[in-house]
């Protein structure tokens, strides 16, 4: 049976060009970067390189790019780390994000709020954070705000420099969740008014285990690891150089490529969506144009989403519900919800999310596979039979 993976939201295969520039630093060029011999020097040096080629393609400094494990690391540092930071007795605790944000911000977020108060924004029907609430609800003790770039589940990109801008001009700190979006889209920290920033290397074709926080020049954070003082003492324990490397070189793939292939993917995304909603009840969920390019997900009224993944597994295809994260949790996606969904409605949801390797074949593959299966689990729906 043929195997199609359309689930690069939840990870990518590292690229195999990826691969070959890792394997050096596994074996032959394994020093650790705060050694003083050779072998470190070596390390250290790839490690220089790597966070140069990182900071260029955001328009960052190198000096502003901490090497993290994961973006969930980095979104816990970024968010404690400035909340620690606060001298003692201040008052100011108040933290805005809005109501779609990866689990990782919700939960320390939700973890913090014995101390802070959060305030979650709402989004419109299509997933957008109006920047004007972002203006409303800043407050005098407000520290920060952190809106995620892209969606990780309905793919809807937030106006980031509209936010930056009010954010810079109130003197409160910006953090944006960028896993989705970086190395897939532009990003300028500087233009966009970027304080902070979280980006993974394995939703990009790099290794999992890899992560970076762009920290803006002049802001400090608290550390969540303490040790031997690895970058700039912001995060101890040995440089993780192979899975870096990785990342890097992840990074100068995409950054070649970032014009053609969103241009390749947004072409067979827009295929998709007009060939799903061919189907009776297929319903599109976020922005139609303000849409990451390789996105797709849609609700079916009367059929269980986890039904149609297990459905579609059967058939050599590999979807999603939602996130990856709280897809097996069984619970009706808060996202979904949050644009305005029912909870029937948003159990069946289906998230579809093309990458470098998607060709036009899989496409067709995945639609007329999907629309035979959605009549079958129609067929099947106490609900459909209600109406
Ligand atoms: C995947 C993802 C994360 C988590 O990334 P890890 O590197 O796996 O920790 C966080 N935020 C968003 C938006 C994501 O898509």
């Amino acid at each position: 049976m043929e195997k199609v993976y359309l689930d690069y939201a939840a990870t990518t295969p590292v690229d195999k060009r990826v691969a070959k520039a890792m394997e050096p630093y596994l074996s032959e060029k394994f020093g650790n970067t705060m050694s003083l011999h050779s072998f470190g020097q070596e390390a250290k040096f790839a490690l220089d390189q790597s966070r140069q080629t990182l900071a260029d393609l955001i328009n960052a400094k190198p000096n502003e790019i901490i090497f993290t494990s994961s973006a969930t690391e980095s979104n816990n540092l970024a968010i404690k780390g400035i909340v620690f930071n606060m001298p003692k007795g201040s008052r100011a605790r108040h933290i805005i994000i809005s109501s779609i944000e990866h689990p990782c911000i919700m939960e320390t977020t939700k973890w913090l709020s014995r101390g802070c108060k959060i305030t979650k924004l709402p989004v419109d029907k299509y997933g957008m954070v109006n920047p004007k609430d972002v203006e409303r609800e800043i407050r005098p003790d407000t520290i920060l705000v952190s809106i995620m770039h892209a969606s990780n589940e309905i793919g809807t990109i937030q106006k980031i420099a509209e936010i930056g801008k009010i954010c810079r001009g109130k003197k409160v700190y910006f953090h944006t969740d960028a896993s989705q979006s970086f190395g897939k889209i532009p990003i300028d920290v500087k233009k966009m008014n970027i304080d902070l920033l979280t980006a993974s290397s394995h939703k990009i074709y790099g290794p999992k285990g890899a992560g970076l926080l762009y920290i803006r020049e002049g802001i400090k954070l608290v550390p969540l690891l303490h040790g031997g003082g690895q970058e700039n003492g912001l995060r101890s324990s040995t440089v993780n150089i192979p899975a870096i490397v990785g990342f890097a070189k992840a990074v100068e793939l995409c950054q070649k490529e970032m014009k053609t292939e969103a241009k390749r993917l947004s072409k067979l995304r827009d295929k998709l969506i007009k060939g799903i909603l061919k189907i009776e009840g297929a319903k599109l969920n976020g922005d139609k144009k303000l849409r990451l390019p390789n996105n797709v997900n849609v609700s079916f009224p009367y059929i269980e989403g986890e039904s149609l993944v297990i459905q579609l597994d059967m058939h050599g295809i590999a979807c999603s519900t939602g996130s990856a994260c709280s897809s097996i949790k069984l619970e009706p996606s808060y996202v979904l919800l949050a644009i305005g969904l029912k909870p029937q409605e948003a159990h069946g949801s289906l998230r579809i999310s093309l990458g470098r390797f998607t060709t036009e074949k899989e496409i067709n593959y995945l639609l007329k596979v999907l629309t035979k299966i959605v009549k079958q689990l129609e067929l099947m729906s106490p609900f459909k039979h209600e109406k």
